[in-house]
């Protein structure tokens, strides 16, 4: 069966962004299968480092803004709190070692 994926003839910006074409954001950006859409991630598990707290852009374009946006004023994305899955590994390995 034919692929009628269409290639595009512009790098993308996440390729612009991984040549250093352009500025890298400190936010990251990608998209979501689970999402089904392009997103930025604003903060990271503090436990695993997984990307948290996505925002849902319409694409790639909408999402190096919000990016651009958020970086502005020196922003960085926190580590304040984990995220479900490493949370309950976490909990998990806590009950392990409270049994010493
Ligand atoms: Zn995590």
């Amino acid at each position: 069966m034919e692929n009628n994926q269409s290639v595009p003839i512009q790098p993308s910006l996440l390729e612009q962004v991984e040549n250093g074409e352009i500025e890298a954001p400190d936010f990251p950006f990608y998209y979501c299968n689970e999402e089904e859409s392009w997103v930025v991630s604003t903060e990271k598990c503090m436990l695993g480092g997984c990307d948290m707290e996505l925002i849902r852009c319409k694409n790639e374009a909408e999402a190096y803004e919000k990016v651009l946006a958020l970086s502005q004023g020196g922003n960085y994305r926190r580590a304040r709190k984990a995220c479900r899955a490493c949370f309950d590994e976490y909990n998990d390995r806590l009950e392990f070692v409270e049994s010493y």
